[in-house]
């Protein structure tokens, strides 16, 4: 038995997919995007952070340092982005699986899922933060050697 959101095979042959075709389920979008996963600008935005906490750090007290880093870190991680490779859109992480153009459309379709040598953006969001944890290790222990 077929669950409701689950679409009829389709042949490409014959079968044209609609322009207007709703696309897949939000929850399953995932599987049927090609995204590469954007940190620089939230890195920049860090790096912005980083200094303003380093100015404040000993000309106010903790608490009121703490107020203001807890909205940098909040903007840190608004700032990671998405790039599809299929059409070349840009938007926000959180935001990416509301994003479905055409030809994820049509890989829904034919379900076709996305080639599986393209890691989740999940997943890649994991690889980036422990090569940007490893890399800021490293930069401050050389500053410490010194
Ligand atoms: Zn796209």
């Amino acid at each position: 038995m077929r669950n409701a959101s689950t679409p009829t095979p389709r042949d490409p042959e014959f079968d044209p997919v609609p322009f207007h075709s709703p696309g897949p389920p939000q929850h399953l979008a995932r599987y049927y995007q090609i995204l590469i996963v954007n940190p620089f600008l939230a890195m920049i935005g860090g790096a912005c952070g980083w200094g303003v906490i380093a100015y404040l750090d000993g000309k106010v007290s903790h608490s009121n340092l703490l107020l203001v880093a807890f909205p940098l870190v909040l903007i840190f991680f608004v700032l990671i982005q998405y790039h599809c490779v299929d059409c070349g859109a840009t938007g926000l992480f959180f935001g990416r699986e509301r994003h479905q153009c055409p030809r994820i459309r049509d890989r829904w379709h034919e379900r076709r899922m996305s080639p599986p040598y393209v890691p989740r953006a999940s997943a890649q969001l994991v690889l980036w933060a422990l090569a940007i944890g490893v890399g800021t290790l490293v930069f401050l222990t050389s500053i410490h050697r010194r």
